[in-house]
Formats: C-alpha cells, sequence, structure tokens
C-alpha cells in the first residue's frame, strides 16, 4: 500500500483532526509519510487552511516542487471544488488525471501518501467528475470519517455503499464528534451511532474520536490505535491466495489441452487498460479481451448500466416476454445503422447470447429462407479461406479448414464451399483476377448455394488479414444475380474497429444478414445480435431458436450504455491515432529478418513472424515487460482498447520490437 484516501460522510465531518492524526502516527514510527490535499478550497494569500495547518502542527516543511504536487488545485471560495474553480475561471479546473499525475509523481519522494479529499465522496470535482472517481483512479484503500451526530447512519452507510459499488477497498469508519453534545438526548444519539452503523455494515469501526474542546487550532488526536496503523504499514501486497493448482488441475482455458496447459496468469482487477495480477503486477492490456473492452476496464458508466439492472431485473425469459433493455437496445442498434448506412435496410434483430451463437442464427435463418420456399437443394454455404466464425458446429463447418478444425471433426461437419482467401490487400490497387476463383464457384454451384457468409475487409481470428473493399462488390453483385443470401459476420470488426463505425462501410456494401456481438457490450457480458432484412425473415416462417438467455436484459442494459459511449466519445480519432502510432512504432519492424510482414488498419497492428510464436516464452516475455499480448500461430497483434493512452501504446509496440528484434 502506498497511501490511504480519507473521505467523510459530509463536510466538517473531522477528516483533517483523522488525517492529520495518522500522519502524525506514522511519522513518529519513522516513516516518511506525507500528506496530500489535491484540492483546497479557501485558501487565501497563499495559505491553505487544512494543508498548512497540519503541517504547522506536525512542523514538516516542504520544497515548493514537493507542496505544488501534493497541493495541486487551490481556489480561494471556500466551497465544493466545482463551484470554486468556476469562480476562478483564469485557474485549470481539477480533473482526476491531472491530480493522479501530481500524486504518482509524489509517490516517489514519500513512502506513504495520506490523501484527504474534499467533502464527501459525491462532491463534484468537476462537471464530469467527482470525489469518488478520484479516489478509484488513485486505487488506494479509504477509510470513511464518519461525522457521530443526528442523520449519519444514513449518510455513512450511503458513502459505504458508494465505495463499495466503485470497487474500492475500504479499510473501515471513523466516528468523529466535531461539536461538543447539547443535551442528553443527543449524548444518547451518539453512543446508540457505533452499535447500530456496526449492525449494518460488514466494514469494522476503526476508531472513535470524542469531542475535543479544542477551539482554535486543529486538536491531535494523538490516541490512534496500533491496528490501524499496522493496517498502514508500506507492506508488499497481500501474497495472492493461490488461483494457480486448482485452475490447473480443474479449468479448461480456451484451445488449450486440460492435461498439458499453456500457462495462465491469474488476474484480480482491471481498470482502464491495465490488467492487475493476483501479486500485484500492473499489465498493460493490448488483446481488449479479444476485440470487446473497446471503453476500457471497469467504465464507470457501464458498470453502473449493470448494476441498476441488476437490482431492477437481471434475467426473465424472452418467451413470451419483453422488457425495456431489449427494446431500446432494438432502437439504438437500428438508429446506429440508420445512421452509418445511411439508408439502412435492417429491420429484425434476434438477440443471441454469444457470436456462435448468431452465426448459427444466421445459417438457420438461410437455410429456412430457402425451405420455407420450397427450395430443397440449396443446403450448402460459400465462404472465404482464412475465416473464422465461431466454435460451434456451424460456425466451425465455415471456418479456414486448415487453421480451423476439420480435420479434427472430418466426417462430422457439414462439408461447404471454399474460395481462398482473397490475396488483394485493403491499400493495393483492386486486381480484377483476385475474384475469378470465387466467381467460379458461384457459377458452378450456385444451384445448391443457400448463402454466403464472410467477415468483411477483416479476418480476425483465421488469420488477421485485411483485403480490398471491392472484393466485397463483386460479392454483392453476384449473390444478387444468382440470389444468395450474404451473410456479414462482423463480430470482431463491428463497434469502429476498423477506423469505420461497421467494416462493411468501407466497400458501402450492405449484407442481407448480419451478425454483431464482442464489444457489442463493451466488454462487460456476452451478447450477441443478428439483423435482417424483411425480404429474408419474411421468408424465414417460424425461426426455431431460443437460447435460454435470449436478450439477456442484463446485457442488453449494458450494450445500450456501450453503445451510448460510442455516440458521446471521440472514438473515431482514437482509432485513428492507434492506428498512426502502430504504423510508427511497427513499420521498420518488417526490415528484420524474423518478420515476414506489418499490417496496420484502424486500431488493428499485425506482425506476421516468419516461424509460430511460442505462445508460454512470448507471453513470459511480455508479462516480464508488464504488456499483455496474446499471439497466435505467427502472428503477434494489438487491438488495445480505444482509450489507451500513447505512452502505453508506445510502450506495448517497444515489447513487441524488443521481441522480434531477436529473433
Ligand atoms: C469471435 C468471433 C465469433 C464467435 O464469437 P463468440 O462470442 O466467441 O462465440 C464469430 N465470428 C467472428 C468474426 C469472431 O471474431
Amino acid at each position: 500500500m502506498k497511501g490511504i484516501f480519507i473521505t467523510g460522510t459530509d463536510t466538517d465531518a473531522g477528516k483533517t483532526v483523522v488525517t492529520q492524526g495518522i500522519l502524525h502516527a506514522l511519522r513518529r514510527r519513522g516513516g516518511n509519510a506525507m500528506l496530500s490535499k489535491p484540492v483546497q478550497t479557501g485558501v487565501r494569500q497563499g495559505v491553505a487552511p487544512d494543508f498548512d495547518t497540519v503541517l504547522q502542527n506536525l512542523s514538516i516543511s516542504l520544497p515548493a516542487e514537493h507542496r505544488s504536487a501534493l497541493l495541486p488545485f487551490c481556489f480561494e471560495a471556500a466551497t465544493s471544488p466545482h463551484l470554486a474553480s468556476r469562480l476562478e475561471p483564469q485557474r485549470p479546473a481539477p480533473t482526476v488525471h491531472a491530480i493522479v499525475e501530481n500524486l504518482r509523481q509524489a509517490e516517489t519522494w514519500y513512502d506513504f501518501l495520506v490523501v484527504e479529499g474534499a467533502g464527501g465522496l459525491y462532491v463534484p470535482l468537476n462537471d464530469t467528475e467527482t470525489m469518488l472517481d478520484l479516489a478509484a483512479a488513485l486505487d488506494f484503500p479509504t477509510i470513511l470519517v464518519v461525522r457521530n451526530t443526528l442523520g449519519c447512519l444514513n449518510h455513512a452507510l450511503l458513502s459505504l455503499e458508494a465505495i463499495q459499488r466503485a470497487g474500492i477497498s475500504c479499510l473501515g469508519w471513523i466516528l468523529c464528534e466535531t461539536t461538543p453534545p447539547q443535551d442528553g438526548l443527543e449524548e444518547t444519539i451518539r453512543r446508540d451511532t457505533r452499535p447500530s452503523l456496526s449492525a449494518r455494515t460488514t466494514l469494522p469501526c476503526l476508531a472513535e474520536i470524542p469531542w475535543q474542546n479544542v477551539s482554535e487550532t486543529l486538536p491531535l488526536w494523538e490516541d490512534v490505535p496500533e491496528t490501524l496503523l499496522e493496517m498502514l504499514t508500506p507492506i508488499p501486497p497481500t501474497p495472492p491466495e493461490d488461483l494457480l493448482p486448482f485452475d490447473r488441475q480443474h479449468l479448461f482455458h480456451p484451445y488449450t489441452s486440460i492435461t498439458a496447459p499453456l500457462p495462465v496468469y491469474a488476474v484480480s482487477s482491471a481498470r482502464k487498460t491495465t490488467l492487475q495480477t493476483v501479486d500485484g503486477q500492473a499489465l498493460t492490456d493490448g488483446m481488449a479481451s479479444w476485440w470487446c473492452a473497446i471503453h476500457g476496464y471497469s467504465h464507470p458508466h457501464l458498470v453502473s448500466a449493470i448494476q441498476q439492472q441488476a437490482a431492477k431485473m437481471a434475467h426473465v425469459m424472452f418467451g413470451g416476454i419483453t422488457h425495456p433493455p431489449a427494446v431500446a437496445l432494438g432502437q439504438k442498434l437500428l438508429e446506429m445503422l440508420e445512421q452509418h448506412l445511411e439508408r439502412s435496410p435492417f429491420e429484425h434483430i434476434f438477440f443471441a447470447d454469444s457470436g456462435s451463437i448468431a452465426v448459427e442464427v444466421a445459417l438457420k435463418m438461410a437455410f429456412q429462407y430457402w425451405r420455407k420456399q420450397g427450395v430443397e437443394n440449396r443446403t450448402k454455404l460459400l465462404t472465404l479461406r482464412g475465416g473464422y466464425h465461431g466454435d460451434t458446429f456451424g460456425a466451425m463447418s465455415v471456418c479456414d479448414p486448415v487453421t480451423g478444425m476439420h480435420s479434427l471433426f472430418q466426417g462430422i461437419l457439414p462439408r461447404h464451399y471454399f474460395a481462398p482467401r482473397p490475396q488483394c490487400r485493403f491499400h493495393d490497387p483492386w486486381q480484377e483476377a483476385d475474384f475469378h476463383p470465387f466467381r467460379q464457384l458461384v457459377e458452378e454451384y450456385h444451384a445448391e448455394i443457400a448463402a454466403v457468409i464472410l467477415e468483411p475487409i477483416v479476418q480476425g481470428a483465421g488469420g488477421m488479414w485485411f483485403y480490398h473493399p471491392q472484393y466485397l462488390r463483386e460479392v454483392r453483385t453476384l449473390c444478387n444475380q444468382y440470389g444468395i443470401l450474404l451473410i456479414f459476420d462482423e463480430i470482431a470488426t463491428g463497434f469502429g474497429r476498423t477506423g469505420k463505425m461497421f467494416a462493411m462501410q468501407h466497400a458501402e456494401v450492405i449484407p442481407d444478414i448480419l451478425c454483431l456481438g464482442k464489444a457489442l457490450t463493451g466488454g462487460m457480458l456476452s451478447l450477441a445480435a443478428v439483423l435482417a432484412q424483411p425480404k429474408v425473415t419474411e421468408n424465414v416462417g417460424t425461426l426455431m431458436h431460443g437460447p435460454t438467455f435470449m436478450a439477456n436484459p442484463l446485457a442488453c442494459a449494458v450494450a445500450c450504455a456501450s453503445l451510448e459511449l460510442l455516440q458521446t466519445t471521440p472514438w473515431q480519432a482514437q482509432v485513428q491515432k492507434i492506428e498512426t502510432i502502430l504504423q510508427e512504432e511497427w513499420t521498420p519492424l518488417a526490415q528484420l529478418s524474423g518478420v515476414r510482414e506489418v499490417r496496420v488498419l484502424g486500431a488493428i497492428g499485425v506482425v506476421e513472424c516468419a516461424d509460430d510464436v511460442p505462445v508460454a516464452a512470448f507471453q513470459q516475455f511480455c508479462v516480464r515487460c508488464g504488456g499483455w499480448i496474446r499471439p497466435f500461430g505467427k502472428l503477434i497483434y494489438l487491438m488495445p482498447p480505444y482509450v489507451i493512452q500513447e505512452s502505453e501504446l508506445r510502450d506495448l509496440c517497444q515489447i513487441v520490437r524488443s521481441w522480434c528484434e531477436n529473433l
């Protein structure tokens, strides 16, 4: 632990008494602890009331540089920070980011920081952030100071709930009497606070500070309990409860054997772009958890969407019932398609519980479409080599027959038609010849083909391959000509990853059926959607599919929240920036002998090595360097959360560069 965040039920709850007491006790023990007051209001002639009083009382003097990092935002008006800063527009407004930067600097000078918030947790820091956001970003445990008076049970319980909901650790609470008791009833109320609060929270009472009649200066709280100080002693992170042995013996992980598995790393929490391992390491995430976590981890808007929906209705069967999150998400998706495709023909939506199931549903729609019309022989699909559509049997049957699992399930999987992977690259001039093999297959087998399914522009897990938009236009024309349905699997590419909201926009081609998934919920829950044009669905009849968790309200609610973030954040500029940095950092790698090719599109960067990347050794190397990157085959790739900072992304790129330079 490098610090503690002291917050209160209220302004004047007694935070500064506690802060001063803890600081004094820690320093008396010989530690190099220091005080920070990220926002101090009521500052006149350079004197910060609480901050300077504490330093004076404890005879601490500070270099100017330290003072400005520990006390970064001062305002004259003794009001809430947001208002105080608005009254002094010439000064920079406080932000969580700026405060955290200052305190990270201060952490290098001191071994422990006692950080005192302003007012209570929901006190606004600026127009969009609160003290609670600051506490979360600092990632220090909190102590809640409760002003012991009438009404404090409510304030204390609300504050503790807010802390716990934000995923912030809380050591407990301290009761503080800040005024002399007026009468006997008041004394009774105060005596009742501790037992009544203890009965309603599992968090411990750390101390009680009685009224001390010191009017002029801040009274010094002398008897800080040893148990509290023990909790604060800078100690290495608690040794993790060892997760790995049970995991190793009992749990399957993706695409690995249970008897001789690849190594796994234990991660206990994740915030923004950082994964926190149980043994205390922070890893910058380059994978967005397989395309999903586009807004970063633990985004408060997404967390709160789930919390609110969970408290109302986590799930209800979709058979014969509908609910607000499903309708809202349906509306949002149709609006979003309308906005990005100019005129969207999609009208009907099936909410599936994962990408693979969305693909199954799309295929089922296509097959039912022909059966319903009495066409019995359209039982085949046409797709591209190098594709990936999921791991269920229908989806597997259209995955690349070599890198996919066809050999493993030979004789079990239905056999479909595969055109070669498009050769003409996204950025290259179009080559007519690239489309010939596909055209030939259609001309020869169209009477058997129910649908074409492919990933537009970017083939993801089948090889991270970017191909020419004209290919899709040719596919669309040919499908129209032979009445073949066209399915786009945008499960990986949807929601901005390629630089457009949907990859099909690069080609201005619209399929008959569209699959979305992965980033749909911002990586919070499993959900996918199949969108179809009425000309398809009107001929499908009763669609024989209905997963138990179809249109799960939690997943729909958080998907709505994620789409809201896409509407309100500059994702396009962020993706553009990631593309530029990936190009700058990685283009030179193509010269290295161990590297075959480098390709970048939108927020996707790929280094194709000459040989297979040894997964275990590569991951160990990355983790040692503080990055989370998972290669497959010959490919090392990055597709980070859109909110990744430039320095974080450059560090990830550098890790890959060091690896490749030693190949
Ligand atoms: C991941 C993926 C799927 C499968 O989605 P799951 O949610 O893992 O079942 C299907 N198609 C594409 C293009 C994908 O990237």
